[in-house]
């Protein structure tokens, strides 16, 4: 899509390199919160709320969690304290009335991370309901619901959790957290698109802070006024998430060090390293190891007992540049180069290994852009490649369906988020030959908001079912998907509403797809 530059003054590789260097130090500091406890200062009675971005919990481990908050800018700003190192405190109890407290801790609130805090409890028992809450000076925040993972090899019988993506908070109201959050899930998985760093589309029922975010008070705002929902606050509230980032964290469709528009190279590493450090002050994820400047690896792997091991994947950070131009185009030659990577090698490398070696019945790519192929056929009959999914990378996407048939992969099942509509897909071998083998399933999660209130059904929808013939379902509501798993059968339930501009619409499902373990591939029941 066209649009207006974003005008940035030119920065020079060595203040590049300069703020790198903060960046890092900056995440370092907040990684070390007991280096920094004893210099910390003790909150003072504070003039209004400061928890008013809510509780979080995240990444949950057998034996951890990770507790997060963030305390209120404007609050610390009038108490005078925006510039210190405060002492921020935390309980953590065996029911939500906090008679039975099992644990406390202080953590470092430091403003190098915005007075954002992630405090790491360990020692916890596998597969248990705790609530948490938070305390500053006379304060004290709402309480929070989470749930450690069962152990690694613990027979567990049961899962359930929901995942979600693309909430551009101007197109609609975050209705499906709402319903989400009652469901108290043993989990949420979030695929990205968390914030948008700019406005689109006509029918907007709430607005923007302000316009397209480029530094880091920008995005720290922006994830502000996404965090202003009180849906969104209970759904963070009532269960552990598991996030992963996709474009719009940082820029719509960046590839790398590439931009949308006519940013450079360095400028747009110089905004990755802004928007990603807000990731991490606004997300309950633990310290990413390895964050350097605008480098910060995200992948990683949750298991969750026999039934599930979890693979967090990052398609934006290291992919080649999207080729032919993006969009949906005719083959060219960059498209061709079997080099290109979605992954980049090295996380393509540990995602093999990980594969080879998994041992849980359901083993998940928990992912942001669709892997089936979504091929269409253009006025003249020629064959259109929609060159921002895996589509525009089909030899990395080969090479991968390969692997997992030939280390023989249990059951994976591929989630994916970022178009704005919900899909069920089988995972073909040969995506050019419907009798090749079915390789694994992949559900697609419509959006939250983003799109405005959607309908049941479109032209796009019916043209690419059509062509598709492993494609078995389409959807363009909004809503979230709900996952239920046992030891035999994994459960997807497409929940929609019928409209999210006008908020408190009552939610249903409006398909069920399964996948039976050791069959691979989706039905429709
Ligand atoms: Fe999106
Ligand atoms: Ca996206």
């Amino acid at each position: 899509m066209t649009r207006n530059a974003i005008i940035r003054p030119q920065v020079s590789r060595r203040e590049f390199l300069k703020l790198g260097g903060q960046l890092s130090a900056a995440l370092a500091l907040g990684g070390l919160p007991s280096l920094l406890h004893g210099a910390a200062r003790q909150i003072p009675n504070l003039p209004s709320d400061p928890f008013t971005l809510g509780v979080a919990s995240g990444d949950p481990a057998a034996d951890s969690i990770v507790l997060w908050t963030r305390l209120a800018g404007d609050v610390l700003a009038q108490a005078g304290l925006e510039r210190d190192v405060l002492d921020l405190r935390w309980e953590l109890a065996a029911d939500p009335d906090f008679r039975q407290v099992l644990r406390t801790g202080g953590i470092a609130a430091s403003p190098a991370l915005g007075h954002s805090s992630h405090a790491e409890v360990r020692g916890l028992e596998p597969d248990r309901v705790y609530y948490y809450r938070w305390h500053a000076g006379n304060a004290t925040s709402p309480v929070g619901r989470t749930k450690t993972a069962p152990a690694a090899f613990a027979d567990n019988r049961e899962f359930n959790f929901a995942f979600a993506s693309c909430q551009q908070y101007e197109h609609g109201f975050y209705t499906a957290y709402q319903h989400m959050a009652e469901e108290e899930l043993d989990l949420i998985v979030h695929l990205g698109d968390y914030i948008y760093e700019r406005s689109w589309g006509e029918n907007l029922v709430r607005a923007h802070e302000g316009p397209e975010i480029i530094d880091l008070e920008d995005y720290r705002a922006r994830y502000t006024t996404y965090k202003s929902d009180t849906d969104l606050r209970a759904a963070h509230a009532s269960a552990p998430w598991v996030v992963t980032w996709d474009d719009h964290e940082v820029d719509n469709n960046y590839a790398a060090n590439t931009a949308e528009d006519d940013q450079t190279p360095e400028q747009l590493l110089m905004r990755r390293a802004a928007a990603y450090q807000a990731f991490y002050e606004f997300m309950p994820i633990r310290l990413p190891v390895g964050r350097q400047g605008p480098d910060m690896p995200i992948h990683r792997r949750l298991r969750f007992g026999k039934l599930m091991e979890m693979t967090v994947l990052d398609t934006r950070q290291y992919r080649s540049d999207q080729a032919c131009g993006d969009g949906r185009k005719t083959s060219c030659a960059e498209h061709q180069d079997p080099s290109r990577t979605l992954l980049g090698h090295a996380q393509r490398d540990w995602l093999y290994s990980s594969l080879a070696t998994a041992d849980a019945t359901w083993n998940v790519l928990a992912q942001q852009i669709m892997m089936a192929s979504l091929r269409s056929i253009g006025d003249n009959g020629e064959e259109l490649w929609p060159m921002d999914i895996w589509d525009g990378y089909h030899y990395e996407r080969q090479d991968l369906l390969n692997h997992m048939q030939d280390v023989q992969t249990p059951n994976p099942v591929v989630l994916t988020g970022d178009i704005h509509s919900n899909w069920a897909a089988d995972l073909k071998l040969d995506f050019d030959d419907p009798s090749s083998a079915t390789v694994g399933s992949e559900f697609v999660g419509t959006s939250i908001t983003s799109g405005g209130d959607g309908q049941d059904m479109t032209q796009y929808g019916a043209d690419l079912l059509s062509n598709n013939p492993h494609v078995k379902f389409y959807n363009a509501q909004r809503g979230y998907v709900r996952a239920t798993l046992t030891p035999d059968l994994w459960r997807s339930d497409y929940k929609v509403l019928p409209s999210i501009t006008t908020p408190g619409a009552a939610i249903s499902v409006r398909k069920t797809f399964i996948t039976e373990a050791g069959n691979p591939g989706v039905q429709e029941i």
